[in-house]
């Protein structure tokens, strides 16, 4: 079901067992999960439908270590997040993203990498991305050019000690704006709850 959140009281409590922040493809795609399950679940989103400036103000904040976009460039605040940013023209009127997963050696501890060394590798990953390959529908958890590598694809020869060849995979992007949070719309157990064209607090 969905809620508009500024025709809620003052005050008003909304219960249920699980409670999800943000509608980003992060929160849809756990909601989703819990689609017919018996599991309430309210899934509260700062933004509405559309881009709202009120609303998106929020994303406003201070940078600090590595210089990137402001905050408010790259963060948007409405149904389906940042991804009503992922403008990539796949066909005529499809839009569409990138997937790849990290690397073995975004995990490892590398001297030159502040900070680096996770508590975890990518194979503690790789049945997780597995599973998200299927609810993106994007083909089989394969990432190598070589699987890929047929007619007019084909892998550039590069010294393997030094480069390789990878691939990107792409979906379209209303798979989050619009599909998932349709179905949740569509939903009994799953609430969410948004606020069209203004600012709510939730507490
Ligand atoms: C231009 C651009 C292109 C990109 N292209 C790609 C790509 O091709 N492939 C890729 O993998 N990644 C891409 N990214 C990165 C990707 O968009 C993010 O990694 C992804 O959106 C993160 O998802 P999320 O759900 O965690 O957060 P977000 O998408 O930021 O969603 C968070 C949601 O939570 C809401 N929210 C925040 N705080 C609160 C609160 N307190 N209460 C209620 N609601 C709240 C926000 O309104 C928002 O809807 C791109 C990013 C940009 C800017």
């Amino acid at each position: 079901m969905k809620i508009d959140a500024r025709k809620l009281m003052h005050e008003q409590v909304i219960e249920s067992d699980v409670c999800i922040i943000g509608a980003g493809p992060a929160g849809t795609t756990l909601a989703r999960e819990f689609l017919d399950s018996g599991v309430s679940v309210s899934l509260l989103e700062s933004g509405g439908d559309k881009f709202d400036n009120k609303a998106h103000q929020l994303s406003k904040g201070t940078l600090s270590g590595e210089l990137y976009e402001p905050l408010e460039s790259t963060h948007l605040r409405q149904i389906g997040g940042t991804a009503n940013n992922w403008i990539l023209q796949m066909t005529d009127n499809q839009y569409g993203y990138r997937y790849t997963p990290l690397d073995e050696i975004d995990f490892e501890q590398r001297d030159e990498v502040p900070h680096s060394g996770w508590p975890i590798r990518k194979a503690d990953l790789d049945p997780y991305y597995a599973r998200v390959q299927a609810v993106c529908e994007i083909g089989p958890y394969q990432y190598s050019a070589e699987y890929w590598a047929k007619d007019e694809m084909f892998t550039l020869p590069l010294p393997p000690d030094k480069a390789y060849n990878s691939v990107f995979l792409f979906g379209p992007t209303k798979k989050f704006t619009k599909d998932f949070p349709a179905q949740i719309a569509d939903s009994q157990n799953v609430n969410i709850c948004a606020c069209n064209g203004g600012r709510v607090t939730f507490k």
